[in-house]
């Protein structure tokens, strides 16, 4: 297995006529750094900085923050680094920071909680720039998107805090900032965020929760979360169409694309960057290096056509199976 892992990491990320992807990684502990770069990541495309203020008993300081975000970037420089602010609540809950609410995902998460508190944000923001100096692969990005205004109020904390870095001496790029698209009605906007974020990225697992109405952890409601529902695929398709005309970049860094199906449907659909767990990088490559293009977006235009998710599933498993 450690043999073909190998051979597979030094093998480009390209299907059997040449459409090449980016594969990237999700991480949150130092363990993933490793393991990532054995298995041939582009990169990170998602850093959950939650992780490591889940594993403390209080809010590290800038400081911590800076030397926790400097071995990230150090390890993958010169390959670039997704970071992903604070994303709290919801299911993700800090022991020093409780959030009681009758209904989390609906609640105070993500950038909602940090924009209430731009000591938070600010402090991040000012960590993971300070930790770019000389390396500048830093990109940052917004968990739960659901307006323009967010973006805005988000990117100009983000000014404010690299014109003081500026001011004090840290000769550093401003990195590009792109918005997680996981609420629906961020879909609906697509177009006006696109234009102004220098990237998007789809959270699928969340984007599927909500337009499914279906809690993600709930095992009552698990037969009923697919992330290949018609209805989820339309809107992955959407996004991807709208985004290109735009001319920005979109990638996505839910589960669905560390799927061999998932990913075979998002290539077809155009997602530039597919971010996954690293244990599931190999399979994923060797997946899109059988295949061609032409044949991934035959099998898109034919589970567009269907109603129903367990026949999508169907299908894409067919498909996989033909391709061994
Ligand atoms: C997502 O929602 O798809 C995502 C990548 O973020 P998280 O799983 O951390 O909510
Ligand atoms: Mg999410």
């Amino acid at each position: 297995l450690a043999r073909s892992l190998d051979h597979m990491a030094s093998l480009p990320a390209e299907t059997a006529d040449g459409h090449r992807v980016c594969l990237l990684v999700n991480t949150g502990l130092m363990a993933d750094v490793v393991r990532s770069l054995e298995r041939g990541a582009e990169g990170v495309g998602l850093f959950r900085t939650e992780v490591p203020f889940l594993l403390r008993d209080r809010f590290p300081s800038e400081e911590e923050q800076r030397e926790i975000y400097r071995e990230q970037l150090e390890a993958f420089a010169p390959m670039p680094v997704t970071m992903r602010t604070l994303d709290v609540g919801g299911d993700k809950a800090l022991t020093y920071f409780p959030i009681e609410e009758t209904n989390p995902f609906l609640g105070w998460r993500g950038i909602r909680v940090t924009l209430d508190h731009p000591e938070i944000f600010l402090a991040q923001v000012r960590a993971m720039m300070k930790a770019s100096f000389g390396l500048n692969n830093l990109r940052i990005m917004l968990p739960m998107i659901s307006g323009l205004n967010e973006l805005e109020t988000a990117r100009n904390l983000i000014e404010r805090a690299y014109r003081e870095l500026l001011e004090e001496g840290y000769e550093i790029e401003m990195p590009p900032l792109g918005v997680m698209l996981e609420v629906p009605s961020a879909i609906y906007q697509i177009r006006e965020l696109a234009e102004r974020a220098d990237f998007i990225s789809v959270g699928s697992n969340d984007l599927t929760q909500y337009l499914l109405a279906v809690d993600r952890n709930n095992s009552r409601v698990a037969n009923i979360y697919h992330a290949l529902h018609p209805a989820v695929l339309r809107a992955l398709q959407e996004i991807a169409t709208t985004v290109h005309a735009e001319g920005t970049e979109v990638g996505i860094c839910g589960e669905l694309a560390g799927e061999p199906g998932g990913a075979l449907l998002l290539v077809a659909m155009g997602y530039d960057r597919l971010s996954m767990n690293a244990t599931n990088l190999p399979r994923v490559k060797a997946t899109l290096r059988a295949v061609r293009q032409a044949d991934t977006e035959l099998l898109l235009q034919q589970v567009l056509k269907m109603d129903c998710a367990k026949e999508i599933e169907q299908t894409v498993s067919a498909f996989l199976q033909r391709i061994g």
